[in-house]
């Protein structure tokens, strides 16, 4: 098993975004409804945007993370193109990683929920 969600949002707690309102830094962790199995790929799109913020002085924080048919979508203000290719990255591998464990995945269509788990998490 990999990171867990706490673990993952101190690598990079600037990724929790800005108030829409003050554009202020947000204190309070936004919630994130995806499963634990996919938060070590949002770690390794952390770690990429937070090396690019420092290397170029610039500002990347998220706008949305949810998942969506079935994969993980990373939704951010901007991005350079080593930041979109690992948030691209982190889709490809979603689609194989169970959502539950984090162990290999694929699509499965429960109760006309598309998600993407692995045999064992598929039963239980
Ligand atoms: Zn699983």
């Amino acid at each position: 098993m990999g990171l867990t969600e706490k673990e993952v949002w101190e690598i990079y707690p600037d990724f929790w975004g800005r108030n829409v309102w003050s554009g202020k830094k947000r204190r309070a962790k936004p919630y994130i409804g995806v499963g634990k199995g996919w938060w070590p790929l949002i770690a390794e799109v952390m770690k990429v945007i937070k090396e690019e913020c420092e290397t170029h002085d610039i500002d990347i924080f998220k706008t949305d993370v949810k998942e969506k048919y079935a994969s993980l979508r990373i939704y951010i203000n901007h991005g350079t193109d080593k930041v979109w290719d690992a948030i691209d990255h982190a889709e490809e591998q979603s689609v194989v990683t169970c959502e539950d464990c984090g162990s290999k995945g694929e699509l499965v269509i429960i109760n006309g929920w598309h998600r993407t788990l692995c045999k064992k998490c598929i039963k239980t």
